[in-house]
């Protein structure tokens, strides 16, 4: 038996997702956290979510086109989410905006995912299914006018 206090829950523990030690639920001045027995040489802190730590998915950001979540990726891959269904063949990526993905929309026509690009006659929006799908949008403020 290890000396960790779980008294407060009869939960299993969890585990870092770094260095696989147990992680400690702590009472922050902010709420409560999850962090990392190996502090502090792993300095490892996790969002608290319903009594259990949240290993990088946020609830809030669901994928544009099967609203799995989505999952921010390692910082050492770069700034991106990804869609948590993408072993099940969803590759949506999205670029991260300050912790937050950036915002995604569907081609009316054929429902792949749509990008902004820069043409001639200035910004516009185009379907990534290009070039089997051929549909594109103006931009209005940032979004395609549909
Ligand atoms: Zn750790
Ligand atoms: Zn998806
Ligand atoms: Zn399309």
């Amino acid at each position: 038996m290890s000396a960790i206090d779980n008294s407060s829950t009869n939960e299993r523990l969890h585990y870092c997702p770094r260095c696989r030690k147990p992680l400690r639920r702590i009472q922050g001045k902010m709420g409560p956290f999850w962090g990392c027995s190996g502090f502090p040489d792993c300095r490892t802190s996790l969002n608290d979510v319903d009594g259990k730590p949240s290993i990088d998915v946020d609830e809030h950001y669901r994928c544009p086109l099967c609203t799995r979540q989505l999952v921010k990726a390692d910082k050492e891959k770069g700034d991106y989410w990804f869609c948590s269904g993408y072993s099940k063949g969803c590759k949506v990526t999205l670029a991260d905006h300050d912790g937050v993905p950036e915002a995604a929309y569907q081609c009316q026509k054929c429902h792949h995912l749509l990008v902004k690009r820069s043409g001639k006659n200035g910004v516009f929006w185009g379907c990534s299914d290009y070039p089997n799908c051929t549909a594109s949008y103006n931009d209005d403020n940032n979004r395609p006018k549909f």
